[in-house]
């Protein structure tokens, strides 16, 4: 796409630190700018993309639920319905749960063949030395005429795989990192986008928003008492994703895990094994500790993120509990989410509409 020809661009802005201002009350930042604010922080010479705006939430994304990310999608599926010309959409949102809203955005709308761009900053726009503006630029730019067809995360001149970053610091203006592959893309003078990723295309949209929020993430630490998974799954909790230490393992000695994971799979509660690593992945059969999560029935998550992990779970979840489906759609690569060399690739067809 020309970036000398105009054209439109739908803004969802869902709060965040980009969003925010000081609140004397509470003495702390709060989100409270409108979008046309943000945008005044603009050069003029964006005027070629029209903006279209759908406000939606003013939310810190600490206080992001799962129904919001429905919100999100739904919002999206509206827009693209009223408006099928747009060249992409661009999500305002807190850094802190960004990566859960992106990935959920990325299974609940597949084959979407236009840039659906998060953003966000780690200092507020209104501040002169925020990096809010940059970062908005940057995501309209790649929503207005990246060659990108995917769910991403654009920040700090970076294109991330929404379902392959994590946050990683708390304040450099570099939150995000990707955890494996290599980022999507980059932003200088061009916009310059690597292999790998899914170009803009035609095909038709699915979007499908069913989750199930009973998902329980738990990260393994030394003491870790077993009997915690026995009552999260007395909660009426439907899956869990382990954080296990390194490549997925567990305690199998003293504080063993194995029974209460076999007791909850038995159970109906599908276990869902990652690492607590930023970098790295659960590969169950290399320690005689990661393989006995696997003997007693635990799935791997290979080298999904934990994030990742979760919000597929819910998707999954949302559509299936039956074990043998569960299982096939984990090991199902439906939005470049894990890399396996036994999964399938879905595009076009998947469980999820058959
Ligand atoms: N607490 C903020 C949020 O996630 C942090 C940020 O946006 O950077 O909404």
């Amino acid at each position: 796409m020309s970036q000398g020809e105009p054209v439109r661009v739908c803004i969802i802005p869902t709060g965040g630190t980009i969003a925010s201002i000081y609140d004397s009350e509470s003495q702390a930042y709060r989100p409270g700018l409108s979008v046309d604010t943000l945008l005044s922080y603009l050069p003029e010479g964006m005027g070629k993309i029209e903006v279209i705006k759908r406000e939606l939430f003013q939310l810190d994304s600490a206080n992001a639920q799962p129904h919001h990310w429905q919100e999100v999608a739904s919002c999206i599926k509206a827009t693209y319905e009223e408006i099928p010309d747009l060249a992409g959409f661009v999500v305002l949102h807190g850094t802190d749960t960004m990566v859960y809203t992106a990935s959920a955005v990325s299974f609940m709308i597949q084959d979407f063949g236009k840039p659906i761009v998060f953003t966000g900053s780690q200092i507020p726009a209104s501040m002169p030395w925020s990096d809010g503006p940059r970062n908005l630029r940057d995501a309209l730019r790649v929503a207005a005429w990246a060659d990108l067809g995917e769910t991403c995360i654009v920040f700090n001149g970076e294109i991330h795989r929404a379902t392959r970053v994590k946050k990683l610091r708390d304040r450099d203006h570099d939150a995000f990192d990707s955890a494996d592959p290599t980022p999507l893309g980059m932003l200088a003078r061009d916009i310059v986008l690597y292999e790998g990723r899914t170009k803009r295309h035609n095909l038709i949209p699915r979007f499908d928003t069913r989750l199930d929020d009973r998902v329980f993430l738990l990260k393994v630490f030394p003491g870790i008492p077993p009997s915690v998974i026995s009552r999260i799954v007395d909660m009426g909790y439907h899956g869990i994703v382990i954080e296990g230490y390194g490549s997925g393992n567990i305690p199998t000695q003293e504080n063993a895990l194995t029974g209460p994971i076999k007791q909850a799979v038995s159970e109906g509660c599908s276990m869902l094994m990652s690492t607590q690593c930023a970098f790295g992945q659960a590969d169950l059969s290399f320690y005689e500790v990661g393989k006995a999560a696997l003997d007693v029935g635990a799935l791997s998550a290979h080298d999904m993120t934990s994030e990742a992990a979760v919000v597929k779970l819910m998707w999954i979840l949302g559509h299936t509990r039956e074990r043998d489906v569960v299982k096939e759609m984990i090991l199902t690569n439906y939005v470049s989410e894990v890399t396996l060399s036994d999964s399938k690739t879905i595009r076009g067809t998947s469980p999820m509409n058959p």
